[in-house]
Formats: structure tokens, sequence, C-alpha cells
């Protein structure tokens, strides 16, 4: 596929291993497919950049497009010990369809650990506190050494998302985030996942349009929000993953 203008740009910008420009780089590459997004990352960072995968069906669509290409792409999951039996089922049947492999990163304390040290359900009482000892310092360790790390965040998930670049420093994590998909609808990725046959989690056809951990996940009612399902009754519907950057901070 011919080189779009948008990346020779961002390539140029980023040869010789100059600093980067990522405000530029990102409208740059705002136009670009999340396929040329996902070639350029993977030709500027190789092999430090990561696709860290929490198997939403956003997802599994990167995954879909990574595989497609054979990229160069490390591909990991925060296994929290907490997913529910469908992810686990979801995460075998993506590493069989397309003969990758997702590397595990898990907590340093076990579920059980945890409950001796913070005591029990911790997500209950502190969800930061538990997000943060389950997902975050993990992936801090996930991400360890890497450049560039892959998201599969969309603007529309979320107010917090909404004005997230394509590419973006995180100084949290020190590294270059990239979002291929941050334009895409819920509609283009069904549309996507439908036409492609990409292996999704089956709760989606259950009411769970957002999927975590099972404590942390509840179905969701007609009409109400996609992520309300979430940490359902506290006022938390982020991780930690994915925000923390004043958005100055995020061009
Ligand atoms: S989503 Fe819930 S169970 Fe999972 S790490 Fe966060 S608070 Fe803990």
């Amino acid at each position: 596929m011919p080189q779009s203008e948008a990346q020779s740009n961002a390539v140029a910008a980023t040869a010789g291993k100059v600093p980067l420009d990522v405000a530029a780089i990102s409208q740059e590459l705002e136009a670009a497919s999340s396929s040329d997004i996902l070639d350029w990352a993977a030709r500027t960072f190789a092999p430090r950049v990561t696709f860290g995968i929490g198997f939403g069906v956003e997802g599994c669509v990167l995954i879909h497009l990574i595989a497609e290409r054979k990229l160069p792409i490390d591909l990991f999951t925060l296994d929290t010990g907490l997913l529910f039996p469908e992810t686990y089922e979801l995460w075998t049947a993506l590493e069989t369809r397309y003969g990758v492999r997702i590397r595990p990163v898990r907590p340093v304390q076990t579920v059980e650990v945890q409950a001796l040290h913070w005591g029990p359900q911790l997500w209950a009482r502190d969800p930061n506190k538990c997000c943060e000892l389950r997902k975050v310092e993990p992936l801090r360790r996930a991400i360890a050494g890497m450049e560039a790390w892959i998201s599969a965040i969309r603007r529309d998930q979320t107010p917090e998302r909404a004005t997230a670049p394509v590419v973006a420093q995180d100084k949290r994590f020190g590294v270059v985030k990239i979002n291929p998909l941050v334009r895409w609808t819920a509609k283009d990725i069904w549309k996507f996942v439908l036409a492609n046959e990409v292996p999704y989690n089956r709760l989606h056809d259950e009411g769970y349009p957002s999927i975590g951990c099972h404590p942390c996940t509840t179905p969701v009612g007609e009409g109400e929000d996609p992520r309300s399902g979430r940490w359902r009754g506290q006022s938390k519907n982020e991780c930690g993953l994915h925000v923390g950057q004043p958005a100055a901070e995020q061009s």
C-alpha cells in the first residue's frame, strides 16, 4: 500500500531518533487509517512498541489489524486474576485464530494474598487502590523498556476520552501513547467485527458492552451509558490507565 503523505511527513519527523514532535505527528496522522497508524508505530518504534489488550471488542479489532499485517508489535494483557471465564476463553480464541501470543502480566499479589494484606474484596471498599495494585503497577512493568504503548480507546467512550489524540506523550509512564481507533464509533467497530468474523467476548451479546474484572462489571440496561456497568454505584469510571494527564500535557 502506498505510504500516505501524512505518514511520510511523520516518518521524516522521527528520522534519526530526533525528539518526536508528538503534537505535529498526531495532527498529521489524524486522518490516517488505523492500519497506517499501526504501520507507522511499528516502523518507528519496533521492537519497543507494545499493545495492551483488555479484551474489549476494540482490542480484538486491533489484534486483527496487527496480525493481518504481521507487525512486530509486542502484545500483552493485564491478567488481574479477576477476569470473567468468557474473557479467558476469548484470550485463547484470539491466539488460536491469529497465531499470536498475548503475554500475561500479573499483579505482584494474587487475589488471596491481596486479601490478607488489604482485607477481602478491596474492590468494594477502595477500587482505586485495587486498580492501582492489579492494573496500574503491572502496566508500569509491562511497558518498562518500551518506547511506545498502543491503546484501543475511542473518543466517544467517555468524556475523559473525548479529546484523546492519535499520538501523545504519556508523561506518567514515560512512553509515547498511540490510539489508532480514536475516531471509530461503536457502530464502526461492530461493522468491522461482523464483516471480518473477529472473535469477541460473548458477554457482549448478554448486555455487557464494556467488560472488565467480574466484581466491578454488571450488565447495562437499554438506554444506559455503555460504561455505566463498570464500577456501578461509584463515581469511578476509569481504571487509571488512560487518565491522569492534563489535556495540555497530552499533546
Ligand atoms: S476493576 Fe475492580 S477488581 Fe479489577 S482491579 Fe479495578 S477495582 Fe480491582
